[in-house]
């Protein structure tokens, strides 16, 4: 055998080699991790992790920079877009069932309304959530949306936004 022949017997091997790695993931499973940018001005920031196997979505938030003690509407918007400098540009919250906007977990709210978020006294706030009502990814998912959050309390009332104030932190679930 040829040099250049091992050479490429080596190259099938290595192409190989990742192909079976790239057959033996398991399609059902995804992971997203997603940083917070601040907007509006703020100081806030952040991680997002959002996991799903099969049916089931679990997002998991770190938020900082909040006002020690404060609360924050917590959504996910419809258009995965945070270029605005007041994240305008996320649209309004997803609603996928064509809902009114209200509390996670109420028989009425939007599929984007989260639990709020609450700052301890160092102004950093977790959210543990199980998004599995939701879908993953198409035209009723959360992929390649924005989750943002807000810099007042959500009121679960005032229609479509329950009047949580400006967007303080974007990422983009992508
Ligand atoms: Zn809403």
């Amino acid at each position: 055998m040829s040099v250049s022949a091992v050479r490429a017997a080596v190259l099938a091997t290595a192409m190989l080699g990742v192909g079976a790695c790239a057959t033996s993931e398991n399609p059902n499973r995804s992971l997203v991790i997603a940083s917070l940018e601040a907007r509006s001005g703020s100081a806030v920031g952040g991680q997002l992790r959002i996991s799903r196997n099969g049916k089931k979505i679990h997002l998991r938030a770190t938020v900082t920079g909040l006002e020690p003690g404060s609360e924050h509407g917590f959504h996910i918007h419809d258009k995965g877009d945070c270029s605005a400098p007041d994240a305008a540009s996320a649209g309004g919250h997803f609603n996928p069932g064509g809902s009114a906007h209200g509390r996670f977990g109420d028989a009425v709210h939007h599929g984007g309304d989260l639990p709020s978020l609450r700052a301890d006294a160092k102004g950093v706030a977790r959210a543990d959530v199980d998004l599995s009502a939701l879908q993953w990814e198409g035209a009723q998912g959360i992929k390649g949306r924005a989750i943002i959050v807000h810099g007042k309390p959500d009121d679960f009332t005032t229609q479509p936004s329950g009047n949580a104030g400006p967007r303080v932190a974007c990422a983009v679930i992508g």
